[in-house]
């Protein structure tokens, strides 16, 4: 096996290199350059668990809606949520909102200017307050994602699963000693910058990379190997069944307060089984809608197709069953459901999986 060698290889060497890769190549995106510690905020916690291609709508859309930190101390959680639909882990929407309530209250709507500032704030973990940190206050915080990782992990070879916390604190001490003290903002961005471009997942484009002759995973043929990733335990999967009771233009939902992810989100009535068939007959007697389903057309039409959502621990399995009522309900039957007029349900924040069944139904019939 070919060993590298950057025991002998100093640290301003590798930034000088990565220095000439950066000049040949630009990514603009619309945060970069960016020194309003608010607009580096919004694009991190977007940028979290989310691809830029995905997040840069949202951010846009966010920035247009709350322009500053005292605009989204101020606004609804609703409006928050809404603007947040589809890109799921709404705690990072609750987060920010926390946060920018202390801010906007406690410290005159502005960031603390220092690491540990930044680290005690709500939803600001090491990852985000080195970016604040060396993006807006030019401090000297490596910034470690998932790129840099992989790009730590295949230069120097590191063995260590990148997603435990040794791996995670042998891969931030590494970066730190690579950092450039004069420039960490340029150096960290740099840095995502060549693993979201040249240093990919797949294919990386190592024939034309400054590093061959130095990465450890080219000489050794451990490219695709590298960075190690510690096998997660089997998802629990999860079988729900959603009920669209209508009458008229109206379709009922009702908002979560299950201390779940999906919490103060809206949502269908929700019956959740062991198995993702279920009898047409099973459902008009499962409770806890009896009320409601007594009112249940004869004539049901049959359920969506099954629509599959992987979360972290688990795996949704969701059908939708359309539940045409012979009469009106009366508020007995329908307490704690909130009755909404045709096109309304747009206005409310849904769960990633019930988004896109609605997507699918207005393209296809404009139901909704
Ligand atoms: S040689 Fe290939 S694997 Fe190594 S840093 Fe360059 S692009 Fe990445």
């Amino acid at each position: 096996m070919q060993q590298a060698t950057q025991g002998a290889w100093p640290p301003e060497e590798f930034r000088l290199q990565l220095q000439q890769w950066r000049r040949q190549v630009e990514r603009p995106l619309p945060w970069k350059e960016e020194k309003d510690p608010y607009r580096i905020w919004v694009s991190e916690i977007i940028l979290q668990q989310t691809r830029v291609e995905q997040g840069l709508p949202y951010f846009q859309r966010f920035i247009a809606a709350f322009p500053d930190l005292f605009a989204l101390a101020s606004a609804p959680e609703e409006q928050v949520f809404k603007l947040w639909e589809g890109l799921g882990y709404y705690s990072r929407a609750r987060n920010m909102l926390r946060c920018a309530r202390f801010l906007a209250t406690e410290n005159a709507g502005r960031f603390p200017d220092s690491y540990e500032g930044l680290l005690a704030l709500p939803g600001i973990g090491p990852y985000t307050a080195a970016a604040l940190a060396s993006f807006a206050f030019a401090l000297p915080h490596a910034v470690v994602d998932g790129n840099v990782e992989r790009v730590l992990s295949r230069i120097w070879g590191i063995q260590t699963p990148a997603n435990t916390a040794s791996g995670k604190k042998q891969l931030q001490e590494l970066g730190q000693s690579l950092l450039d003290p004069q420039a960490p903002g340029p150096h960290n961005q740099s840095m995502m910058d060549f693993g979201a471009l040249h240093c990919t997942p797949r294919r990386p484009l190592c024939l034309s990379c400054p590093f061959q002759e130095r990465c450890h995973a080219l000489l050794n043929g451990q490219v695709d190997r590298l960075p190690v990733k510690w096998k997660k335990t089997a998802k629990t999967p999860r079988f729900f069944h959603y009920l669209l009771f209508r009458f008229q233009d109206q379709t009922w939902i009702r908002q979560r307060t299950e201390k779940d992810i999906w919490i103060q989100l809206y949502e269908f009535p929700l019956l959740e089984t062991r198995s993702v068939d279920l009898a047409q007959e099973a459902l008009l007697c499962q409770a806890p809608f009896q009320e409601l389903l007594a009112h249940a057309h004869p004539q049901m039409l049959p359920p969506s197709k099954i629509y599959r959502q992987s979360l972290s621990h688990q795996i949704i399995h969701a059908r939708f069953w359309e539940v045409p009522l012979r009469s009106e309900p009366g508020p007995d039957q329908t307490s704690g459901l909130i009755a909404v007029p045709g096109a309304g349900l747009r206005q409310y924040a849904f769960p990633r999986i019930i988004r896109w069944y609605l997507d699918e139904k207005s393209l296809s019939l404009d139901l909704f």
